[in-house]
């Protein structure tokens, strides 16, 4: 498929400019999780789609091991710029506590029907699976969420695909708990703000 963009980027060099690349294609969309020490600690997984971020809390947050499952609740569409949001939600208000960036990047879709062809991420996660590629900092390749249960009881699994990417023995929730944003852990942003 051609690139609308191609000339407007062509025009442009983006190490000199601070214009947009404009890089919110189908193949370039972003995602982020945010650390997030509310009253219990969780991970945030937010995938744009359709000028939205869909969002799920990950108690653990994302695995690198293929053979661990991640349990991931659906929680309410974001918006864009929720991504860059970095500080505290005051005491009393929803979701009280410290937010981090701790991951972002963009992703591609990688859902196939049987025969191969895409399926648009939208439809996949409609349709209860979806698979896609991660570039970021810490977490990068392939993941896979499935919606298990369905109802008042909606509920997904967040899992590794087994591919060059996979490392059963990263913890990187563990060993790099600093923000991508400020390189803040999320003890001092709260001490701080
Ligand atoms: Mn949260």
């Amino acid at each position: 498929m051609s690139d609308p963009l191609e000339e407007y980027r062509r025009k442009r060099d983006f190490r000199k400019t601070n214009e947009p690349r404009g890089d919110r294609s189908d193949d370039g969309r972003r995602w982020v999780i945010q650390k997030h020490a509310a009253s219990s600690l969780h991970y945030d997984f937010r995938l744009e789609v359709k000028g939205v971020l869909k969002s799920w809390a990950v108690p653990k947050g994302p695995s690198t091991d293929p053979g661990e499952r991640r349990l991931a609740q659906p929680t309410e569409d974001h918006p864009i710029e929720y991504g860059d949001f970095e500080g505290v939600i005051p005491a009393g208000e929803y979701g009280a506590g410290a937010v981090i960036v701790w991951d972002r990047g963009r992703y591609r879709n990688l859902t196939t029907d049987d025969d191969g062809e895409e399926i648009p991420i939208e439809a996949a996660l409609e349709g209860g699976h979806a698979s896609f590629w991660l570039e970021g900092e810490k977490i990068s390749g392939g993941y896979a969420l499935t919606r298990i249960g369905s109802g008042g009881d909606e509920r997904w699994l967040l899992v590794k695909m087994d591919d060059e990417e996979a490392d059963a023995r990263r913890r990187p929730t563990s060993t790099q708990p600093e923000s991508v944003k400020s390189g803040r852990t999320i003890e001092e942003v709260a001490e701080e703000e």
